[in-house]
């Protein structure tokens, strides 16, 4: 469509925002309205790097896994406040799938120029080095829902970080129980070992794991061991939000 027609189609039938549900007829993001991008909590250029698995967790483990789990990292685009949390919510629970493409976006629009800063020569790399895997859902989960969230946001963020999407490398061995349901340490218990990979399929390219909100870290830790093991060189992690306040340094200290 040319811009023309486009501009038209914007006029004729203006977007409805999916947060306030106002029609709106110009903004820098798809299905949000300017007022409601307005209110997007991002995280702070200094507040992006959270170590993946939470400190509280960390300490549990033992003393080779706590330097490991120390050194992962994951870059989360917002805080889980303001608009976020209904937008997940309804990508997650209450059946919105196309919450995912916007969110997606947003996550990309934040990715993209962040990466590029920690992962020198990323933009040049990326189709050829890097894959992007999004944590995936146990059959019963995806059966539930119908879609796995994370695959979702991951579509809009593969085409903005030009890194092939692929859903047949990583794999939940059984289904776990919901993380909301579980406490501390049996939070990764529940997940340790969880997740199988494709190490021929994967063919030791890096990987960008994706996941929608991280909590207490034990799901993305197990996957990223997971993917480490089968031979990745390196894992960064993607969350689009989190509601921890501890912050970690990018890059990990080498130790
Ligand atoms: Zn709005």
């Amino acid at each position: 469509m040319n811009a023309w027609l486009a501009a038209l189609a914007m006029t004729l039938f203006p977007p409805c925002c999916i947060v306030c549900g106002n029609r709106y007829r110009s903004g820098d993001f798809q299905d949000l309205c300017p007022a409601c991008a307005a209110q997007l909590p991002f995280r702070r250029h200094n507040e992006r790097h959270m170590q993946v698995l939470s400190p509280a967790m960390t300490r549990q483990l033992s003393a080779v896994d706590y330097y490991q789990a120390q050194k992962l990292r994951a870059l989360v685009a917002f805080h889980y406040r303001g608009v976020i949390p209904q937008l997940i919510r309804g990508l997650k629970f209450h059946q919105h799938p196309e919450y995912a493409l916007p969110l997606g976006q947003l996550l990309g629009h934040k990715a993209g120029l962040d990466i590029q800063a920690d992962c020198p020569g990323f933009a040049q790399t990326a189709q050829a080095s890097w894959l992007l895997l999004p944590v995936p859902l146990s059959e019963q989960r995806l059966a539930e829902r119908g879609y796995n969230q994370a695959e979702l946001l991951g579509l809009p963020l593969s085409r903005r970080l030009n890194v092939e999407l692929r859903t047949d490398i990583l794999f939940r061995n059984r289904a776990t129980k919901r993380q909301s349901e579980t406490e501390g340490i049996s939070r990764l218990m529940n997940v340790s070992k969880a997740f199988t990979v494709n190490a021929q399929v994967l063919r030791q390219r890096n990987v960008l794991l994706l996941d929608d909100v991280l909590s207490s870290g034990s799901t993305l830790y197990s996957a990223a061991q997971s993917v480490l093991a089968a031979g990745a060189p390196q894992v960064y992690c993607l969350a689009l939000a989190s509601s921890r306040r501890d912050l970690a340094r990018w890059p990990p200290a080498k130790n």
